[in-house]
């Protein structure tokens, strides 16, 4: 079986989602198909939310008659027949309705959550009647009947698989069965999300649920490529990845995956493959166990770094200090990136700072605390680049005079990561570029 995930500009508009049910169709065997939300959809809805949290209400409706009247012309050109183009306005019609009604309550935190289900829930039901109205058979599967995270936020695979399986044997017949990206239940059985681009996520969770031939990830870009195609003019696409470079990338930044969408597939050994709805030809990502050759492979940047740095005479040398100091960051549920340490100090790089205070006052115990934000990891990525002799060196000179924060290399054989400020990202990814793939 596959799992075929598309993302928001692959269904974002009435040709692309015409289209990729021909995409599918044309698949051989059984599918289990992931939507996104519409493009720009979550985006809207989080402002919608934001807006309603504010207690901004003319806000709100400002932004919600806007994506209802979006959604009311995509229904009309993705629908034929008048029969159909009256169900997709009475789909529109039915979630707005809904959306209005959050909006009117006493908007909370589950509220939000339940707003932001509403893209992916709107998306997949309006594929569903495309299908129908092509005589595609197929089968629309909630996710929210099986997709769930525990009370630290994690997907709860084992619970996942168990729940998948006898739903997808049961339809035996059916050979496409759709399904939405990103949302999920959490430990209290409310409506939840992955996180942002979380769709890319759900498809991995499902292809290690249900043990899949292949995971396929449809974008906007012909794969992952060198660098961030965003911020540099010149990239390539990378044809073959290995698990541990791939998840290096997308953790460290590489928006084509959610940071997590490898940890599942990688687990149960299920093949991930990158490809470009708008150029289907070309050959995009592969992404296995199965090492390929040359060294540098890419380079990824994470933004909204802040790093802290603990100067300590008395503790530092002493056994047991480092303990202290993660059992805090343990303690406040704050992962660490990056770590360095000198015989006086110690540095560390974390990305979610909404428990800093509370952290920096509990370390402030340890010696004096400072605190830089405003910084970006780069990562550079390739086979066991942290173990060939002259890596480093090549790492140094592309970036020439770049103030450089702090460096990792040797953590993984895979990764050398270095933290800068963010001023000096786009420069440095440039000279990255020059410097270590001659583009
Ligand atoms: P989707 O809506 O399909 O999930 P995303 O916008 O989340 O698509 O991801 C695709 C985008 O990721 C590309 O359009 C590209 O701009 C961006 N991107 C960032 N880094 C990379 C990279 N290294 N390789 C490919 N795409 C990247
Ligand atoms: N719609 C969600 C988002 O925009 C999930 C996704 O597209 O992957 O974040
Ligand atoms: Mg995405």
């Amino acid at each position: 079986m596959l799992v075929v995930k598309f993302g928001g500009t692959s269904v974002g508009k009435p040709e692309r989602m015409k289209k990729i049910a021909n995409l599918v169709t044309g698949m051989p065997g059984k599918k289990i198909v992931v939507l996104s939300a519409l493009s720009g959809t979550t985006n809207t809805l989080v402002a919608i939310g934001d807006a309603l949290l504010k207690k901004d209400l003319a806000k709100a409706e400002q932004e919600i008659a806007g994506l209802e009247k979006h959604y009311l012309q995509f229904v009309d050109e993705l629908y034929s027949a008048d029969a159909y183009k009256a169900i997709g306005q009475e789909i529109v019609s039915r979630f707005f309705i809904f959306i209005r009604m959050l909006a009117a309550g006493s908007f909370d935190d589950k509220s939000y959550r339940e707003l932001l289900a509403q893209g992916e829930l709107m998306s997949t039901e309006m594929f569903y009647q495309h299908l129908q109205e092509r005589k595609i058979a197929a089968r629309l599967l909630p996710a929210l009947y099986f997709m769930s995270i525990d009370e630290n936020e994690e997907p709860e695979l084992e619970k996942i698989s168990n729940r998948l399986k006898p739903l997808v044997d049961s339809l035996q017949s059916i050979d496409l069965i759709i399904t939405q990206g990103y949302i999920c239940r959490n430990h209290k059985n409310e409506i939840d999300n992955l996180k942002r681009g979380g769709s890319d996520y759900t498809a991995s969770l499902i292809g290690a649920a249900i043990r899949a031939e292949e995971i396929q990830i449809w974008t906007d870009i012909d794969g992952m490529h060198n660098n961030d195609p965003r911020i540099v003019d010149k990239t390539k696409p990378i044809s073959e990845l290995t698990f541990d470079e791939a998840s290096e990338l997308a953790y460290f930044g590489a928006k084509i995956l959610h940071p997590a969408t490898i940890v599942p597939a990688q687990k149960y050994n299920v093949p991930v493959r990158l490809k470009n709805t708008m150029d289907e030809q070309a050959f995009g990502t592969i992404i296995t166990e199965k090492v390929s050759a040359g060294s540098f492979k890419a380079v990824a940047a994470k933004d909204g770094i802040t790093a802290i740095n603990i100067k300590s005479t008395r503790m530092l040398m002493a056994y047991g200090f480092l303990r202290k100091v993660f059992e805090i960051f343990e303690t406040y549920k704050t992962p660490i990136d990056m770590i360095t340490t000198s015989e006086v100090a110690v540095s560390l790089t974390i990305d979610q700072d909404a428990q800093l205070p509370a952290i920096e006052q509990e370390l402030k115990k340890f010696g004096t605390i400072s605190i830089e934000k405003n910084l970006t990891i780069i990562c550079i990525v390739g086979h066991q680049i942290a173990e060939q002799k002259g890596s480093l060196k090549a790492v140094f000179d592309a970036l020439g005079n770049t103030p450089v924060r702090m460096v990792s290399c040797g953590g993984s054989a895979n990764n050398i990561s270095v933290l800068v400020d963010s001023q000096y990202k786009k420069e440095a990814l440039q000279l990255l570029n020059k410097g270590l793939f001659n583009l």
